[in-house]
């Protein structure tokens, strides 16, 4: 089959996204990334995250080894940011719940809320003595992040577009929420890459992308070297214990997520959706409009959706409930996959 066009800016960070599991960090040797190499830092890979003002597309955390399989033990789902003092906090010994863990600065009836949901989720151990609800650690909540790099991805860098994202690099230095900022786009094989004619900051790295034969881990060219920002000092916009904060939130949800999750927003349900394989990646692509659609376009308001027919569900289709829940079943597995790497 024939590669799948990949220009929508969606299938572009869905390969990017593959890329980074396959090829990350940048530079590197691609054969030793494409083998798994025992060298490279695990990562996490995920898209459209970030804080209620500022999402970036694509999101690698890398991993410390250790602290990530001692955060497995925590469980597949996102610990979230009421959970989360709660876990981290949470004492060896069994201990009254307003003794162990700092002022939320907030009624503490949400506290003891999160305690029951924590507890419930096996984050943690709760009991009452008398009227006070004690709680227990099961285990430490471990640093498994190393460095969390945001990627912003451009396909096509036109003016306008290159105006804006000018802005948001802007904004990603200036917060230095990511240890990196980097912008990806597409390979123009001229002598000199537009994207280096822009405004951008120079403390952006940028990559460029040919994705002709899908995506591979040696599918991408480091064009300019980013600088390391400064995560850990006060920025003007926080100070270093809210960046702590907000990049530990980050994380969490970016473990949680992953990237597969365009098959709870798009419609593999849909009799025209289906899975297109682009070197070693996978993109999603519609026989209706015979290209990659985007994720907005792939929604419930699409004038050109047809259900799956019930005979697909049971006429010897080897997986149960049908092709929509096959691929549905496929990336979740690759989504586990991927948290054990
Ligand atoms: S027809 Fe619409 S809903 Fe169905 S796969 Fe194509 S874009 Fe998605």
């Amino acid at each position: 089959m024939p590669t799948p066009a990949t220009d929508s800016e969606f299938s572009f960070e869905l390969l990017v996204c593959r890329w980074a599991e396959l090829g990350w960090p940048p530079g590197g040797d691609a054969s030793d990334a494409d083998a798994g190499s025992d060298d490279a830092a695990p990562v996490i890979v995920s898209r459209q995250l970030g804080t209620k003002k500022r999402r970036w597309d694509t999101i690698v955390i890398e991993c410390d080894p250790a602290g990530l399989a001692a955060r497995r033990e925590f469980g597949d789902r996102t610990i979230d940011g009421d959970l989360l003092p709660v876990v981290r906090h949470a004492p060896a010994e069994w201990a009254y719940y307003r003794d162990a863990l700092p002022d939320p600065g907030y009624p503490w009836r949400y506290v003891r809320e999160a305690i029951h949901r924590a507890a419930a989720r096996g984050l943690v151990e709760k009991r009452k003595n008398g009227n006070r609800i004690e709680i227990r650690r099961k285990r430490p909540y471990p640093d498994w992040v190393s460095r969390i790099i945001a990627i912003e991805n451009k396909p096509d860098l036109d003016a306008s577009a290159a105006a804006a994202l000018s802005d948001q690099l802007e904004h990603d230095v200036d917060t230095a929420l990511a240890d990196e900022v980097w912008l990806a786009t597409g390979r123009t094989g001229e002598r000199v890459e537009p994207a280096l004619l822009r405004q951008f900051p120079v403390e952006a790295g940028v990559l460029t992308f040919d994705f002709s034969d899908g995506t591979h881990g040696d599918a991408a060219t480091v064009d300019w070297l980013p600088s390391t920002l400064d995560p850990e000092s006060d920025s003007g916009r926080f100070d270093a214990a809210e960046k702590a904060r907000r990049r530990r939130l980050i994380a969490e949800r970016a473990y949680g997520k992953g990237w597969r999750s365009f098959a709870e927003t798009t419609r593999p349900d849909c009799r025209w959706f289906e899975l297109a394989r682009a070197g070693r990646g996978t993109v999603p692509t519609c026989a209706a409009k015979g290209r990659c659609q985007s994720e907005a376009e792939c929604g419930r308001r699409c004038g050109s959706f047809e259900p799956e027919p019930p005979q697909w569900r049971t006429n010897g289709w080897p997986i149960d409930g049908g092709p929509g829940q096959g691929v549905q079943q496929l990336l979740e597995r690759r989504r586990e996959r991927a948290r054990e790497r």
